[in-house]
């Protein structure tokens, strides 16, 4: 079966669908409205189903220096959906849907009209130039962790633990 994407050919598509993690966040324009044009795009990618997203929630924005109070908040979301397409292939088109709300890529933790990262791909990792999976960051990060359980009670972070926990240690140790 051939598969016509955004950017030409990717990577060979996967034999079954995989179950696949992606945080939204966006803390720039009409941060709701973005979210939701957001996972309708999620929802058009081929060989991708099954998509199901969180309550987004809000958070204080976090940049390289830490938590900024003074930066626009951002709403965080979690999508989980079952897809063929290759890791790799499927962070291309996050980020072909980033650009398409506008994203311009500055500094990194930059503020963002829209910010789309691949947290998990099944069990599989990868370490690679531009892409790592699991995310480095993800089982730290409240925003993450908070809207995933919510979706997923059951929740794990390959190679991590269960998100219940890795929430629980986050809050723990911010307190
Ligand atoms: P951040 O999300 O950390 O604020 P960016 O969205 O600007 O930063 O992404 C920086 C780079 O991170 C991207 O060019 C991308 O190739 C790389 N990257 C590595 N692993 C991942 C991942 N799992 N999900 C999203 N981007 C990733
Ligand atoms: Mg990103």
């Amino acid at each position: 079966m051939s598969v016509r994407l955004a950017h030409g050919i990717g990577d060979p598509p996967a034999d079954r669908p995989v179950a696949a993690v992606v945080a939204l966040g966006a803390n720039l324009g009409s941060r709701a409205d973005t979210l939701t044009a957001a996972v309708e795009e999620l929802r058009l990618l081929p060989l991708t189903t099954d998509v199901r997203v969180s309550t987004p929630i809000e958070t204080v924005a976090v940049t390289l220096a830490g938590e900024d109070v003074d930066a626009p908040r951002y709403l965080n979301a979690i999508a989980l959906l079952r897809t063929r397409l290759a890791p790799a292939t499927l962070l291309r088109e996050l980020h072909r849907i980033e650009a398409e709300h506008g994203r311009v890529r500055r500094e990194k933790w930059g503020d963002r009209t829209l910010d789309l990262d691949l947290i998990a791909y099944g069990d599989v990792r990868i370490e690679e130039e531009h892409l790592t999976v699991p995310h480095p960051r993800a089982h730290e990060r409240d925003f993450v962790l908070a809207p995933w359980l919510q979706i997923d009670p059951d929740a794990e972070i390959p190679g991590r633990g269960r998100v219940d926990a890795l929430l629980a240690a986050v809050r723990g140790g911010a307190s």
